[in-house]
């Protein structure tokens, strides 16, 4: 095992809102300072997405529904967790005469997250560039430890619309304020003994930020220091910033406790704590997106499947496409497509778009939908596809699919009556993908609900009321003229089939998705 390395020093700098879109932009400084260190794109900021929720995770080591500290609460209290002190305190009671500095645009995290009797010396200016001519002078006195947190990358994401050029410049701007602070560690000669970490508080989304989306959720994290491999970093979430500076200096820490201190050291970053991240179950259920196969080819779709009974396949790679075929998109508002699919992308619905498919009617028989849907905490109900209108209670014979927090709602419509049936979503997975397929059987009046390929709950249905599903044009996500639905949601690979598939055209499915 690799020997420990305690470090004399370490800095943090978090540049508020600019999740991980310096990928998008010039960020010479962040590129030529950790080239040959550590770091991820894909690191985790907590739900919700929000300031204080996330400084406060990093700095106390907890989750926001464990600190429960908000904005508001931080603007006007100071800190007042007992149970959960900032690691400036932590480092206070083994360091008692180091000199600690934490510099930041948003004062709240000064007046409300660490304590006040430290003597942690604190600076704060809403200009990120008179920011770091402050900052300069106090890494000449050799922090043991320094905080730095900018702001103006989140106002200019808030102001600009997240991801667009406004908010990437300002990135790009604040780049070089974290080479100037680099360049005065190498000038105060302590460069080869600090940890010399960036990362974010969370991204955003549109002018906003709060949510679960791609944009929102994923930070950036680099870590530079002696001890430091080239290479990527595992599983991290804002709050283990607390462990990561509590190890380097060499300073204890609490035990992992779910409802207290639940910050951890991710791998990667120092040799000889690889596989100590305590994963919780389900969390990390996310698949790395990998080429879709050619549909022809060996590995793809229609050599696991009977293509002529395929009437819909909607693969979501960066369009809207139906690989069959059989039907042409019809856009409504704007769907978009993230890197984040079973294979490549996949598409996001909900309150920015949603797809007509005029062209396709289900079978008279019956039919069956498969699909890759991304589990997550729902506060109402998305309508995921469907042909009949999901805006108003339908008048005519069709069905909607539904998805809640906890399941999958199937709802047949047929002579002014309607008939719902519950299929349950994993309870393992908080957040993640999973695979459900339903067949109708339109002959025998059954509905069988699959959970990723493996038979859950099945009814039955009267005939008499239900006898066609032909609907309207098929749609996926709630929308005819105007976009009711506010919630977002994921799909990833859906189809659509003519019949019922029998279990062994199940297992190939789901051999294909291996
Ligand atoms: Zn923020």
């Amino acid at each position: 095992m690799p020997e420990r390395i305690i470090y004399d020093y370490v800095a943090v700098i978090g540049v508020d809102g600019m999740g991980n879109f310096n990928k998008n932009t010039e960020t010479p400084n962040i590129d030529r300072i950790f080239k040959d260190y550590a770091e991820t794109y894909y690191g985790y900021s907590m739900l919700p997405t929000i300031s204080a929720q996330n400084w406060g995770g990093m700095l106390l080591g907890a989750s926001p529904a464990v600190h429960g500290l908000t904005n508001g609460y931080i603007s006007q209290f100071e800190h007042d967790r007992e149970n959960l002190p900032s690691v400036f305190k932590r480092i206070r009671e083994v360091y008692p005469d180091a000199y600690l500095a934490s510099f930041v645009n948003w004062n709240p995290i000064n007046h409300g997250l660490i304590e006040h009797n430290l003597g942690v010396e604190m600076g704060t200016n809403g200009n990120d560039s008179v920011l770091t001519d402050m900052i300069i002078p106090a890494v000449m006195k050799k922090p043991k430890f320094l905080f730095v947190q900018f702001d103006n990358v989140d106002g200019a994401g808030h102001k600009n619309d997240y991801g667009t050029e406004g908010h990437l410049k300002q990135i790009s701007i604040t780049d070089e304020y974290i080479g100037r602070i680099f360049e005065a560690y190498e000038k105060a000669g302590i460069l080869k003994d600090t940890l010399f970490i960036v990362t974010a508080d969370h991204g955003g989304f549109n002018k906003g930020h709060g949510g679960f989306t791609v944009g929102e959720k994923y930070v950036y994290l680099g870590a530079r220091g002696k001890g430091v491999k080239k290479g990527g970093i595992g599983f991290y979430r804002t709050k283990d910033i607390s462990s990561i500076v509590l190890y380097a200096l060499g300073v204890d820490y609490p035990e992992f406790d779910e409802f207290g201190y639940s910050s951890q050291v991710p791998d990667g970053i120092f040799p000889e704590t690889m596989g100590c991240y305590k994963l919780i179950e389900g969390e990390a259920n996310i698949p790395s997106p990998r080429p879709t196969p050619d549909l022809y080819d060996e590995k793809g779709l229609y050599n696991f499947i009977n293509k002529d009974n395929l009437k819909l396949g909607l693969f979501f790679n960066s369009n809207l496409d139906d690989v069959t075929g059989h039907s042409k998109a019809v856009e409504k508002g704007l769907v978009k497509f993230y890197n984040q699919g079973i294979y490549d992308s996949r598409a996001e619905f909900g309150a920015t778009g949603s797809a007509l498919y005029p062209e396709i009617k289900v079978s008279d028989k019956g039919f069956t939908f498969a699909s890759w849907v991304w589990k997550q905490e729902i506060k109402g109900i998305v309508p995921l596809f469907g042909n009949l209108d999901f805006t108003k209670r339908p008048e005519g014979a069709g069905f909607h699919i539904l998805q809640r927090s906890e399941d999958v709602l199937i709802v047949l419509f047929g002579n002014n009556n309607q008939c719902e049936f519950m299929a349950p979503l994993p309870e393992a997975v908080s957040e993640g993908w999973v695979h459900i397929m339903i067949s109708v059987d339109a002959e025998k009046g059954t509905i069988q609900h699959y959970l990723n390929f493996k038979p859950t709950v099945s009814a039955k249905y009267n005939t008499e009321i239900y006898n066609n599903f032909n609907g309207d044009s098929f749609v996926v996500g709630s929308d005819r003229s105007e976009n009711k639905v506010k919630e977002l949601f994921y799909l990833d690979d859906l189809l659509l089939f003519d019949g019922v598939l029998s279990r062994d055209e199940i297992a190939k499915l789901a051999e294909y998705y291996k």
